[in-house]
C-alpha cells in the first residue's frame, strides 16, 4: 500500500542534507542576540524582503499575532478575508492578544479588491471600532493557493495609505507566489508595513518563521517575542534548517506547482469530482466531491485507508497539497485511488 501524505506542506520532513546543516550549525544564546546562525538568517530574510530588519520566531502564527499587537491598540479593528488564517485559524488571537476586533471581507478565492476593502473601512465615528490594520494572505490558503495580483496589492496599499491604516502580509507561502509569478519577494513585500515568511511549509524546514519590517517595528517585535516566550537559546539549530531551505528549496517549489496542476487535471477527469485546474496557481489543490452517497469526510477516510492522506474542509470540500516529499508518481497514484473509490 502507498503512503502518500497530501494533507499539508507542513508534513515535510527534514532531508538528510538539511539534517547535516542542522548538525553543523554554529550556535549561541539567541535571546541575547548571540546566535550567529539566527543572526545570519535574520539578515538574509531582511535582504530577501527588502526591509531594515527581521526577527526569527517559532511560528508563523506568532509572526501574525505580534504584528497585529504592534499595529493595533485595544478596540482597533483588523480587516482581512473572512477565511484568512488570522481570522479563522489562530484561536481568536487578535481579540485575546491585541484586544483587536476583526472584520472579514467575503471576496472570491480568499482575496479581496481595493474597492471591497474601501467599502469595509469604517468612517471615523465614536460608535464604531477604529479600522486600523489590513492583512493580506499571500498566497491565499483556503482561497486555493491563489497568487494575489501585484496591481491589486498596490491598489490596496494606496487605499490603506489614504485611510491611515497599516498593511501586513501573512506570507506563509510567499515564496510559492514568488516562484509562480517570477516577481521577487522584495517587490511583493514593498507595499507592506510588515511581512513574514514561513520555513515550515513548502520550504521544508521543521520549525520557524521570520517577521520583517522597519528597524523600529522589529525592535517592538523583539519586546513581544520576549514577553510571549518566543525568545530562544541555541536556536541556530533550527535557523540552520531555514537557511538551508532558502538555499536549496525555493526554486524547486516549481516542481510542487507542476505536480499540483497535474494532480488537478487528473482529478478533473474523475466522475464525481468538481475542480477547475486553471484555478490552481501554486501547490494547494482544493476540490469538491459531488457524488450521491459521498462527501468529503467519507472520501478522505476511504482514501486514507488506501494509503492516500488528505484533508476535508466542509461537507464537500477537500484539499490536497503537494510538497517536497510528494513525487509526480504519488500524485498520479492519489488521483487513481480517488477515481477507483468513486467508481466503485
Ligand atoms: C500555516 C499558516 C500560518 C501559520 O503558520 P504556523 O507556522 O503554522 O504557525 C499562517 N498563515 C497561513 C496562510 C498559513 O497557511
Amino acid at each position: 500500500m502507498p503512503h502518500i501524505d497530501l494533507y499539508s506542506d507542513t508534513r515535510t520532513r527534514p532531508t538528510p542534507a538539511m539534517r547535516r546543516a542542522i548538525a553543523e550549525a554554529e550556535v549561541g544564546d539567541e535571546q541575547a542576540g548571540l546566535d550567529p546562525t539566527v543572526n545570519a538568517l535574520n539578515e538574509r530574510v531582511a535582504a530577501l524582503l527588502g526591509t531594515e530588519a527581521a526577527v526569527f520566531l517559532p511560528s508563523g502564527t506568532m509572526c501574525n499575532e505580534i504584528a497585529i499587537a504592534i499595529h493595533c491598540r485595544p478596540g482597533d479593528e483588523v480587516i482581512s478575508h473572512r477565511f484568512s488564517h488570522v481570522l479563522s485559524y489562530e484561536g481568536g488571537g487578535p481579540s485575546h492578544l491585541a484586544g483587536a476586533s476583526t472584520w472579514g471581507i467575503d471576496g472570491a478565492n480568499g482575496m479581496f479588491t481595493a474597492a471591497e476593502l474601501e467599502a469595509a473601512i469604517r468612517p471615523p465615528n465614536r460608535y464604531l471600532p477604529r479600522s486600523r490594520l489590513v492583512v493580506v494572505e499571500q498566497t491565499s490558503n483556503t482561497g486555493g493557493g491563489r497568487v494575489w495580483p501585484l496591481a491589486e496589492i498596490e491598489a490596496i496599499a494606496a487605499v490603506t495609505r489614504r485611510h491611515g491604516l497599516a498593511l501586513h502580509m501573512d506570507g506563509a507561502r510567499l515564496m510559492n507566489a514568488v516562484v509562480a509569478s517570477g516577481i521577487p519577494a522584495a517587490t511583493w513585500a514593498a507595499p507592506f508595513d510588515s511581512s513574514w515568511i514561513d520555513f515550515s511549509k513548502g520550504l521544508g524546514a521543521p520549525i520557524g518563521a521570520c517577521l520583517a519590517g522597519s528597524a523600529a517595528f522589529i525592535h517592538e517585535a523583539w519586546r513581544l517575542k520576549q514577553r510571549w516566550g518566543g525568545a530562544m537559546r541555541q536556536a541556530g539549530i533550527v535557523a540552520a534548517a531555514a537557511l538551508y531551505a532558502l538555499d536549496h528549496h525555493v526554486d524547486r517549489l516549481a516542481e510542487d506547482h507542476a505536480n499540483a496542476k497535474r494532480l488537478a487535471e487528473r482529478l478533473a477527469d474523475v466522475d464525481g469530482i468538481e475542480i477547475d485546474p486553471t484555478g490552481v496557481d501554486t501547490n494547494l489543490v482544493y476540490f469538491h466531491v459531488r457524488k450521491p452517497g459521498w462527501d468529503a469526510a467519507r472520501l478522505t477516510e476511504a482514501a486514507a485507508a488506501d494509503g492516500v492522506v488528505f484533508g476535508s474542509f466542509g461537507p464537500s470540500r477537500c484539499r490536497m497539497v503537494t510538497h517536497l516529499d510528494v513525487t509526480t508518481q504519488d500524485c498520479d497514484t492519489a488521483a487513481a485511488v480517488v477515481r477507483r473509490l468513486l467508481g466503485a
